[in-house]
């Protein structure tokens, strides 16, 4: 169901847009959108919200989420794609050569004033970010938004799901849902949506059960200039319901079913920890890059602590049978 609504919504808008994407010889028809095409696309959407208020009250983090905040040097991971963010929760950057694609954005403004100067330590420049998309609707994901729109990227464009972006208008602020929220979205993510900026070519899968509004992300990158597809699952814990754990169970599934077909064989987490990255920390020229799990490994190990964790929920027993916000 989620995969027709979404493939009406694209093939209405490639629709629109036919005459100016003639296939050549040997070429399929355009399936993905230009960052232009999906603002036109979904502004009409964006009409008809009126986001609510939240009151400013005293708001406290979990204390794992709260600073000091320890960077993780920020690293290079391919070719085009790098990683700034703290032992809790951090971003991936995507130089498309056309401006940068930061994919979520901390916890709040210091987190995010650290992301910012260790961007420029990788030699990034963070007013060329021109879109953020967002994982989901949780504070850890979309904290940075308002520092980053204020203060160092007043124009780039905020993305994620409509269910995400309908949840931070409704669900009252605490618990997941706590620290500054986005103020506007430009660009509602949908399942099965593919936007092209510069050199990047990014698919959005709705992955819901960490989160309502949950996207995990596919994009291709290189290393020395060879292909590789990285797959991103938008959501880590899993909700202790019964509802949320069986959601999730079918989200793992249903975007291993989309990393195949398009080839993942790098899987990454927006919650890493140090040592995750520690071998490319040591690798020498010449050397294969560590992130390259190949596609076997893709479901056989990253995707299986996903399933570890839902088969735990389950196992546990005495969930609650729905959602608790
Ligand atoms: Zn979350």
């Amino acid at each position: 169901m989620l995969l027709l609504t979404a493939s009406v919504l694209l093939s209405c808008v490639t629709e629109k847009k036919s005459t100016s994407v003639a296939a050549g010889p040997g070429e399929s028809a355009k399936d993905y959108l230009t960052i232009d095409e999906a603002l036109s696309a979904l502004k009409i959407k964006e009409a008809a919200f009126q986001p609510a208020r939240f009151p400013p009250g005293e708001q406290k983090l979990p204390r794992s989420f709260s600073p000091p905040y320890r960077s993780i040097k920020p690293l290079k991971l391919f070719d085009n794609l790098y990683f700034t963010g703290t032992a809790t929760v951090g971003s991936y950057i995507i130089d498309t050569g056309e401006g940068l694609v930061m994919l979520d954005t901390g916890v709040g403004d210091e987190d995010a004033a650290m992301m910012v100067e260790d961007m420029k330590k990788l030699g990034l420049d963070p007013s060329r970010i021109k879109v953020i998309f967002i994982s989901h609707e949780h504070f850890d994901h979309y904290g940075g938004v308002q520092y980053l729109k204020k203060n160092v990227c007043p124009d780039a464009l905020v993305g994620m799901s409509l269910t995400g972006w309908n949840m931070l208008q409704t669900v009252p602020p605490e618990w997941a849902y706590i620290g500054p929220r986005p103020q506007s979205v430009d660009i509602y993510l949908t399942d099965g949506m593919k936007i092209k900026i510069g050199s990047l070519l990014i698919l959005f899968v709705s992955t819901p059960g960490h989160s309502p509004g949950c996207m995990s992300f596919i994009f291709p990158v290189t290393d020395n200039g060879e292909r590789h597809v990285v797959g991103i699952m938008g959501g880590s814990a899993v909700w202790p319901t019964q509802t949320e754990t069986r959601l999730y169970k079918s989200s793992v599934e249903y975007f291993r079913a989309f990393a195949a077909a398009e080839g993942c064989d790098v899987g990454l987490v927006f919650h890493p920890r140090e040592s995750d990255f520690a071998a490319l920390r040591t690798r020498k020229p010449g050397d294969p890059n560590p992130l390259v799990i190949g596609k076997e490994d893709f479901d056989r190990v990253y995707l299986e602590k996903f399933r570890d964790r839902y088969r735990k929920m389950l196992e546990s027993g005495g969930l609650p049978p729905y959602p608790q916000i």
